[in-house]
C-alpha cells in the first residue's frame, strides 16, 4: 500500500509530522466518521473505502470492491457525474449529488473531490457529507420562516420594522400596515419615513423614533389618518427590539391598530350610557354631567331655572291601557317638549314620568321670575292637546316644580330636592299647574322630619294623652258616646293637636303603635263611664295595612273588659279607597266582634255615597264644614237634609260634627238629625273632666248646655 498525498504534495502536511506513522494515518482514514473513498477516474471503480462508507451506504467491503461509482447513484445522475469527471470540475469545490443506498433510499450528499495518487496511479479522493439532515433542518427553518412570514403578513394588526442603523429604513411592512396607512409594502420597504410620508408626518415619526431609541422606551400614539371620505383612527405602539449580547438595539418595531370601530363603539357606548333608551333624551347620568358646576354663583349674569316636570296620572295610563301605551305616551311627551324648547334649554328624562328642564335666563332682567313663570306655563299648555294612544285621543296633563339657581340652591342635589318639594306642593294643590319653590316648603319638610324623630321618643316617654268629646242624641238629649281625640303633651311645644302629627305618624308607620295605644287606653277609660255611653275611636287607614288589627281590637276589649257593643270605630273613606277587598273584609270581621263602625267626615271625599253600598255602616258623621254655614248656605242645608233622609232610608244613625252655636243646634234638631257633637255641646276634655261632665249632665238637656260649655273650653 502507499500513501495518497492530496494534490501530490507529499511534503506539505504541516500538522501530520512524525511521530504520526503511516499506520496512524491509515487508522485515521478507516475509522474516520465521515465516509471517504478513493476511486479510479478511468474505471470508476472504488479503490479504497473507510468503514463509514459501508455504514452509510449499507454495502459490505466485498460488494463495494466490485462496484463502480455509478452503482451508488440513481440513473438520472449518471450523465452529470460522467460529465463532471470528464470536465474535472468536480474538484476543489463541493458538489451536491443524489446518491443511492443499498436499501434503495436516495440521499442528498455533498462531495468534496481531490486529486490523489494510489499505487502510483492517479486516483480521486472523495469525501461525502450527508445532506439529508442538514436539508431537513434547513427545510424546517424555511418552513418556520414562511410560517412566521405568513403570520406577520396575515396578522390583523399592522406590523412594521425599521432598521435604525440604516437611517430608519423599513425592513418589514405587512399587509395590515398597508391597508391601514394606504401605502403599498413595495413602496415602503427599503425607504426611510421622509421618502414615504409628507414632511410634517415624517419629521414627527423620526422624532418619535429618536426618542424611543434614546430611551429604549415604548411609545403609544393615537393618530388620525384622513382617507378619501372619512378619517381613520389608528393606535401605534412603537418600541425597540431588544438586541442580543447586550448590544444597543438596532431595530424598531411598530404595531398599528385601526381603532376607528373601537372608537365608534366607545362613542356608541358613551351615548347609550348617557341617553334614555326609550325617548332618546339625555338620562340622569347625562343630566348630572351637564349640570355639574353649572349653577355656581361665579357666572353672575347667567341664572338657571330647573323645571321638574311630572306627567299627571301616568301610573293610571300604564295600569289601564298598558305599558306599551305608557311608553308611547312618554315618547310623545318627550317629542312635544323637545319641539318646544330652544337650543339653549336642556332636557333630560330622570326616570319614569319625570323630566327635568334647565332653562337659562338673564339675571339682570328684573322680570326674570315672570319670564320663567311664563315658560313653565307654556310647558303645561303643551299638554292641552290630546296625546294619541292606540289610536284614541288621551288627555294627560303635567305638573311642574320650579327652582331658580343660584337663589334656591347652587348644587344640583339641593336644587333637585327643592324642585321636588315645589312639585309635591303643586300636586297637593292641583294638578296641571306649576309652583315655584319657597323656603316654607323646606321648613315644613324639616319640621316633619323632626316630628318623625320625636314621635318615637314620645311613644316611649308616654307623652300621649286622650281627650274626650261628648256626643249627644237629639232625640233623648242624652250623651250617647264620647269620641277619643289624641293629644301630644310635647316637652317644649305644649299640647300638640293631632292634625300636626298624625299625618307624619302615618307616613312613618308609627301610627300603628300609637293607634294601638289609643284603642287600649280608650277602652280602659270608657269602663269608668255609665254603661249606655259608647267610646268612639278613630282608626287611620294605615292601621288597616297591619295584619294584627283584628287581634289588637280583640285584646283591647278583653284587657279592659269593655263589651264590644260599647266600642265604635270611626273610619274615613280613604280606608275603602285602597285595597278595598281586604279592608271591607276586615270591617266585616270587626263588625262580627260586635263593635259598630262609623263613617267619619262624610261628604268630604269623592264618592261617599258609593261607600255606603260597599259596607253597611252603623253611623254617618257629617263633616263640620256642612254644619258651619247651615244658616246662610242653602246648599249646606240641602245636604244636611239629604243625609237625614239617607240615614232614615238605610237605618243609619246620623251625627253632625262641629256644632258651635245654639242656632246650628236648633236647626239640626229641626231637621231631625240624630246626634250632635261640637264645641257648643262639649269641647274635648281629659278623662277626669269627662267623668265629672257625665256625672253632672247625665240627665241633662242638650239645649240647656250652653251655659256650661264655656267651662269646658279645652280643645
Ligand atoms: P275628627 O275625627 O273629625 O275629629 C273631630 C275634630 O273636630 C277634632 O279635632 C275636634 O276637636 C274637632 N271639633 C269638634 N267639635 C268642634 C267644633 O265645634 N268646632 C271645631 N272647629 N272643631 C271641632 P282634633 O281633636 O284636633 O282632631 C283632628 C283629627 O285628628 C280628627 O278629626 C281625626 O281625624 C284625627 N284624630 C284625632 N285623634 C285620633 C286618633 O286617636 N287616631 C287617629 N287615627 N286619628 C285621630
Ligand atoms: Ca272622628
Ligand atoms: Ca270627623
Amino acid at each position: 500500500m502507499t500513501t495518497f498525498p492530496v494534490n501530490g504534495q507529499t511534503d506539505s502536511w504541516p500538522y501530520f509530522q512524525a511521530p504520526f506513522s503511516e499506520n496512524d494515518f491509515r487508522l485515521l482514514f478507516t475509522q474516520h466518521p465521515i465516509p471517504m473513498w478513493l476511486y479510479d477516474p478511468v474505471s470508476l471503480k472504488f479503490l479504497l473505502m473507510n468503514d463509514a462508507v459501508f455504514q452509510f451506504y449499507g454495502y459490505s467491503a466485498e460488494q463495494m470492491s466490485k462496484m463502480t461509482m455509478l452503482d451508488i447513484r440513481p440513473e438520472y445522475e449518471y450523465e452529470r457525474m460522467l460529465a463532471a469527471i470528464h470536465a474535472e470540475n468536480d474538484f476543489g469545490k463541493p458538489q451536491i449529488w443524489k446518491h443511492l443506498k443499498a436499501n434503495g433510499e436516495i440521499v442528498e450528499v455533498i462531495t468534496y473531490g481531490r486529486r490523489a495518487t494510489f499505487n502510483g496511479k492517479p486516483a480521486i479522493l472523495a469525501i461525502i457529507q450527508d445532506q439529508t439532515e442538514i436539508r431537513q433542518a434547513r427545510d424546517e427553518i424555511s418552513q418556520t420562516r414562511s410560517l412566521l412570514d405568513n403570520l406577520i403578513k396575515n396578522l390583523p394588526i399592522g406590523v412594521f420594522v425599521k432598521d435604525m442603523k440604516d437611517n430608519g429604513r423599513y425592513v418589514l411592512f405587512n399587509e395590515a400596515a398597508s391597508s391601514i396607512t394606504g401605502k403599498e409594502a413595495a413602496h415602503v420597504i427599503g425607504k426611510p419615513d421622509d421618502q414615504i410620508f409628507n414632511e410634517k408626518d415624517a419629521s414627527c415619526f423620526i422624532r418619535q423614533d429618536q426618542h424611543i431609541m434614546d430611551n429604549d422606551s415604548t411609545l403609544t400614539i393615537e393618530n388620525e389618518i384622513p382617507l378619501h371620505n372619512y378619517t381613520r383612527h389608528v393606535r401605534v405602539v412603537k418600541r425597540t427590539i431588544p438586541a442580543q449580547n447586550g448590544e444597543r438595539p438596532r431595530y424598531l418595531i411598530g404595531l398599528m391598530e385601526d381603532i376607528t370601530e373601537e372608537q365608534a363603539l366607545q362613542a356608541h357606548l358613551t351615548y347609550t350610557a348617557m341617553h334614555d333608551a326609550l325617548t332618546n333624551l339625555p338620562n340622569r347620568v347625562y343630566f348630572s354631567h351637564h349640570t355639574a358646576g353649572l349653577f355656581s354663583a361665579e357666572k353672575t349674569q347667567q341664572g338657571h331655572a330647573l323645571l321638574f316636570l311630572d306627567v299627571d296620572h301616568f301610573k293610571h295610563i300604564n295600569d289601564s291601557i298598558g305599558h306599551a301605551a305608557g311608553d308611547a305616551l312618554l315618547c310623545q311627551v318627550a317629542r312635544r317638549l323637545t319641539g318646544f324648547l330652544q337650543p339653549q334649554d336642556f332636557i333630560a328624562r330622570l326616570g319614569g314620568d319625570e323630566f327635568a328642564i334647565i332653562h337659562p335666563f338673564d339675571m339682570s332682567n328684573p322680570d326674570h321670575r315672570q319670564e320663567i313663570g311664563r315658560f313653565a306655563e307654556e310647558l303645561t299648555d303643551l299638554f292641552r292637546q290630546p296625546f294619541h294612544l292606540d289610536g284614541s285621543p288621551e288627555y294627560v296633563g303635567c305638573t311642574i316644580g320650579v327652582v331658580i339657581a343660584p337663589y334656591d340652591g347652587q348644587d344640583i342635589d339641593t336644587l333637585l330636592r327643592n324642585a321636588d318639594l315645589a312639585l309635591y306642593a303643586a300636586k297637593a294643590d292641583r294638578r296641571g299647574i306649576y309652583r315655584f319653590y319657597e323656603q316654607a316648603m323646606r321648613d315644613a319638610v324639616e319640621k316633619r322630619h323632626r316630628t318623625a324623630l320625636e314621635l318615637h321618643a314620645a311613644m316611649q316617654n308616654n307623652e300621649f294623652v286622650l281627650f274626650y268629646q261628648p256626643i249627644f242624641s237629639l232625640t233623648t238629649d242624652l250623651i250617647t258616646g264620647c269620641e277619643a281625640l289624641l293629644r301630644w303633651q310635647h316637652p317644649t311645644r305644649g299640647l300638640v293637636a293631632p292634625d300636626d302629627f298624625i299625618p307624619v305618624a302615618e307616613d312613618t308607620g308609627i301610627i300603628s303603635a300609637i293607634g294601638a295605644w289609643v284603642l287600649r287606653q280608650a277602652c280602659k277609660d270608657a269602663i269608668h263611664w255609665p254603661e249606655k255611653i259608647k267610646v268612639s275611636v278613630n282608626l287611620s287607614p294605615v292601621q288597616f295595612n297591619s295584619r294584627g288589627m283584628l287581634d289588637m281590637v280583640k285584646s283591647a276589649l278583653e284587657e279592659s273588659g269593655l263589651p264590644a257593643k260599647r266600642l265604635e270605630l270611626e273610619i274615613t273613606e280613604t280606608v275603602l279607597l285602597s285595597n278595598t277587598e281586604h279592608n271591607t273584609e276586615l270591617l266585616f270581621e270587626l263588625r262580627k266582634l260586635g263593635v259598630s263602625i262609623a263613617m267619619d267626615d262624610f261628604g268630604t271625599g269623592y264618592s261617599s255615597l258609593n261607600y255606603l253600598r260597599t259596607f253597611p255602616f252603623d253611623k254617618i258623621k257629617i263633616d263640620r264644614s256642612f254644619v258651619s254655614d247651615i244658616d246662610n248656605d242653602k246648599r249646606n242645608l240641602a245636604i244636611i237634609q239629604a243625609v237625614v233622609s239617607l240615614g232614615s232610608a238605610f237605618n243609619i244613625v246620623t251625627t253632625a260634627e262641629g256644632v258651635e252655636t245654639q242656632e246650628q243646634l236648633t236647626r239640626l234638631k229641626d231637621e231631625q238629625f240624630g246626634e250632635v257633637q261640637g264645641f257648643f255641646t262639649g269641647r274635648p276634655m281629659p278623662q277626669q273632666e269627662m267623668c265629672d261632665f257625665i256625672a253632672s249632665r247625665d240627665i241633662g238637656n242638650v239645649l240647656n248646655l250652653k251655659k256650661h260649655s264655656k267651662n269646658n273650653a279645652v280643645k
